[in-house]
């Protein structure tokens, strides 16, 4: 920033300022740290002690200008939420009580639960109910810090329905201070009415709904949900490669259950991100890493469905692969939306220090969107999307379990929620 130019939003007196260096490592703590942004941007992070002395000009506050004091407080990136399968009809807290009782995925399943009860509530929901649902999650995710949200299709699995929920987040998208990121998911599990012919289903994604979802501009990437009872390996490529030619890079669920190749394939088809990895191989960290493919874990997933077996963070951050967190808020196996919970499992249970689950959830998770050194890091030139937490030191996020510290939360630079108002 130069002498005399002008600036928007101050930030200043941070106990500790969070930079998150896109691409870097740590945390990049800056004490009695200050930001200034202008039009929604960041342009110059440092000491308060160094702020230009177009600071100190009074004036400019009667003007517009927006001093934060943030004696006290810790000021870190928006955050940012890579996975979730952000609108679906109905919910299942039935199904919760069913396992807590000791019943199984078959089980629940042959109940009626399951994913196929979310699609047909889904597909009963009117457009107006869906919009509804996600304004609601959110305003929710706003209060939590959430300034990105990732949000996946996948609960319609016909083309007019995988088309209508892609329809809302773009809406949702249009009319709210959150980023609605949308990923196609219509290989979520095979459509009700293919279920005795699941290539033919594999067909009408590639050849109809892919196309359909291309052409109106409607999904930034292309997921595939690649398990046992889902997709095959063959299968997932295929889609994901027909993703490729209209654009859309891979996501994929990936070895979440048991170890199929999911990495691999990720790394072979250059994926953006693989999710959940709860079982990955050796041979899939190593094609991740010299691939660049991000992996983005959900310990929540595990932990809501009373699962021991946690991702090996350790093992793939140690073998070089860029590690992002996320909640995977959806009405089955993680109905959470907390990023805060998912830090402190993440502490606990993938032993990940606390400059991996912050960056995880920051700039690392910006990575897994391919929007690293756009959001998740407070840089110069990065969008001013910034929380201010109620707590004087980082150390403070993993270790109050459950508490979020939110106080105020910035978006493009303007002030989008400030706790204890409207
Ligand atoms: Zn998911």
């Amino acid at each position: 920033m130069t002498r005399g130019q002008t600036a928007d939003l101050i930030i200043r007196h941070a106990a500790e300022l969070l930079v998150c260096p896109a691409g870097g490592e740590g945390l990049g703590i800056i004490e009695d740290g200050a930001l200034l942004a202008r039009d929604g941007r960041i342009v110059w992070v440092g000491r308060t002690a160094d702020l230009p002395a177009v600071a100190a000009d009074a004036s400019a506050d009667a003007a517009g200008r927006r001093t934060i004091d943030a004696t006290g407080r810790v000021v870190m990136p928006g955050l940012v939420e890579c996975h979730t399968h952000l609108v679906f009809g109905g919910s299942r807290e039935h199904e919760f009580q069913m396992r807590a009782a000791g019943a199984s995925y078959a089980e629940i399943a042959a109940a009626g639960g399951g994913i196929m009860s979310t699609v047909r509530a889904t597909r009963a929901a009117s457009t107006e109910e869906l919009l509804h649902r996600g304004r609601t999650n959110l305003r929710a995710m706003l209060r939590l810090g959430l300034t990105t949200v990732e949000a996946k299709s996948g609960y319609g699995l016909s083309t007019e329905h995988e088309l209508r929920l892609l329809e809302v987040y773009r809406m949702l998208d249009a009319e709210q201070p959150v980023d609605v990121v949308p990923t196609f998911l219509g290989a979520h599990v095979v459509g009700p009415e293919y279920r005795d012919c699941p290539d033919a289903y594999v067909d009408l994604v590639v050849e109809e709904m892919l196309p359909a979802v291309a052409e109106r501009g409607l999904a930034r990437f292309c997921d595939v949900f690649c398990e046992q009872g889902a997709f095959t390996l063959e299968q997932s490529r295929r889609v994901l490669a027909a993703g490729l030619e209209h654009g859309l890079r891979p996501k994929l669920h990936a070895d979440q259950f048991a170890d199929g190749g999911g990495g691999e394939l990720a790394a072979e088809l250059g994926a953006v991100s693989a999710d959940h990895l709860d079982h990955i191989g050796d041979a899939g960290v190593a094609a991740m890493a010299a691939a660049g493919v991000t992996a983005v874990l959900l310990p929540g997933a595990v932990a809501f469905l009373g699962l021991h077996h946690f991702a090996p963070a350790r093992r793939l951050l140690e073998g070089g692969v860029r590690v992002a967190l996320s909640t995977d808020f959806n009405p089955g196996s993680c109905h959470c939306m907390s990023p805060f919970i998912v830090v402190t499992l993440a502490s606990s249970y993938l032993k990940m220090s606390l400059a991996e689950v912050l960056r995880a959830w920051t700039c690392e998770a910006a990575g897994a969107l391919g929007l690293a050194g756009e959001v998740g890091s407070l840089e110069e030139g990065c969008r001013a999307d910034i929380v201010v937490l109620d707590t004087y030191r980082a150390e403070r996020i993993p270790y109050d379990f459950g508490v979020d510290h939110v106080e105020t939360v910035i978006k493009d630079g303007l002030v989008v929620y400030e706790a204890g108002r409207a």
